[in-house]
Formats: C-alpha cells, sequence, structure tokens
C-alpha cells in the first residue's frame, strides 16, 4: 500500500509540475524565467511524460484567456455546460493540433515565442503512445515488485492531466468564492486549488495572470509555488525578483488590490 501511495505521489508531483510549473506559469505566461534549452527540452520530454502536448496546451490556454467564458472560450462550463467541460476541453485540444500541425497563421501567432514545434507523436497521430508507455511501466512495477496497485497508482498519478483540467476548467470557471470582480466567471475553488496544485485559484489567476503565485489572501495555499521555490534553488526556474505582475507593478500589489476590491 506505501508503494502505491509513494508512486501515485511521485506520478502525480511529475505530471503537475510540468503543466502547471512549465507548460502554464513559464510557457504560457512567462510569470517564471526558464532556459532556452531548458524550453526544448520541455518541448521533447513534455507529450511523454504527460501525455498533453506543450504547444497545443499553450496555445488553448491563451485562447482561454484571450475569450475567458465567451463562445470562443475551447472549455468554459458558461457555455458547454459543466460536465460537457470534459469532452470539450478534448475537442478543443483536438481542433487546436491540428490548426497547429497545417501551420494556420491564426495559431501560430498565438505560440509563435514557443521555440519548438508540435511533438512529433501528434503529427504521426500517434497521441495515445504516451499512454501506453506509462501503462508498460505499470505493468513492469506490478510485476517486479509482484504489486499491481503499485502499477495502477503509477499510472492514475502520472496520467491524470485530463481529469485535473477538468476539475481547473469547470470547477473553477463555476464553483467558488471570487476576490475581484473578473469580467470572466472565474472562481476560487479550495478543493481544486489544494489539488492541483494552486490552479483552483481561477479568479486570483485570471486577474493576475503574469503572477508566479497563484494564491493572495493568508487562508490560500498553492503547493505549485513551493514547487517553484524548489527549482529556483536548483536553478531550473528562475523567479523575477518584483513578483508583482507585469503592468501591474506601478499600480498596486495583488494584496493592496484584494484589500481595495
Ligand atoms: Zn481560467
Ligand atoms: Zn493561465
Amino acid at each position: 500500500m506505501l508503494l502505491a501511495l509513494g508512486l501515485f505521489v511521485f506520478g502525480y508531483v511529475v505530471s503537475m509540475t510540468f503543466t502547471s510549473v512549465f507548460y502554464h506559469r513559464a510557457l504560457a505566461h512567462e510569470a517564471i524565467e526558464i532556459s532556452p534549452r531548458m524550453k526544448k527540452l520541455i518541448g521533447l520530454t513534455g507529450m511523454l511524460i504527460t501525455g498533453i502536448d506543450p504547444k497545443g496546451w499553450v496555445c488553448m490556454h491563451r485562447l482561454h484567456h484571450e475569450h475567458s467564458d465567451t463562445p470562443l472560450d475551447p472549455h468554459s462550463p458558461a457555455h458547454t455546460g459543466f460536465w460537457y467541460t470534459f469532452i470539450k476541453q478534448h475537442k478543443s485540444f483536438e481542433r487546436i493540433l491540428v490548426k497547429l500541425i497545417k501551420r494556420d497563421k491564426e495559431f501560430e501567432k498565438i505560440v509563435r515565442d514557443i521555440p519548438f514545434d508540435v511533438h512529433f507523436l501528434n503529427k504521426m497521430g500517434l497521441w495515445y503512445v504516451p499512454f501506453v508507455l506509462h501503462a508498460i511501466v505499470g505493468v513492469i512495477i506490478g510485476t517486479a515488485f509482484d504489486n499491481y496497485l503499485a502499477g495502477i497508482a503509477y499510472f492514475i498519478g502520472i496520467c491524470g492531466h485530463p481529469l485535473q483540467g477538468f476539475l481547473v476548467n469547470a470547477f473553477g470557471h463555476s464553483i467558488g468564492y471570487r476576490n475581484f470582480n473578473c469580467p470572466d466567471q472565474s472562481t476560487n475553488n479550495t478543493f481544486v486549488a489544494l489539488t492541483c496544485f494552486g490552479e483552483g485559484y481561477q479568479n486570483n489567476h485570471h486577474r493576475f495572470p503574469t503572477s508566479p503565485k497563484f494564491s493572495i489572501r493568508s487562508s490560500e495555499f498553492d503547493f505549485g509555488f513551493g514547487i517553484i521555490k524548489f527549482l529556483s534553488l536548483l536553478n531550473v526556474v528562475k523567479i523575477y525578483r518584483d513578483q508583482i505582475p507585469k503592468g501591474e507593478r506601478e499600480i498596486h500589489s495583488p494584496l493592496e488590490m484584494l484589500e481595495n476590491n
């Protein structure tokens, strides 16, 4: 049981670090700095580790911020219905990947700063390969330790992004409290924030999209930012000295904004 729990946590932390820290905060928003070499490494390995194409993810996420909770949002519960958000996020992702593979100018423009292409597995239509590889690793773990629960736990931990995405996209834009009156329907959902490394603080994040830290109130906790601090000690990422988001520096800090809201 302990082995299963340990492998689940290991897979979960690795997967969430890639999506929340690297894809989201570093690539999509440039809230933290990573080296060009690191970016290319993420472009090569991110798909294999999470099963999600990093360039496609960044493109969809930027569209989400640009069109939050309007009919053009790729995954808004306001326009697709709460449960259908799970299907919609996959359909939108597939559509965006096809556009990027076909080098559609409109979509290429959105991710022109990303220094790598759509992953070759997606170009070849082999999107399922990472999931198959993780399943094989799970079987190897199960056989080696005579503990198939451990193998399954590893697989669920590392391949959980579709479910995490649904929790953030559906709950984070419909159920929870709001610190800021953003023009969208973003909410802060404590359960999703705690299980998805701070990603559930969608209302805070939509107000300050370039802040590396998603929690603002003292009662809020962003584990993803904890990982960023750890990675900065290892020189993998760099936290900008001034953590007040770009464009807000001359006006107010997030906490001042909260007090005046
Ligand atoms: Zn959002
Ligand atoms: Zn974002």
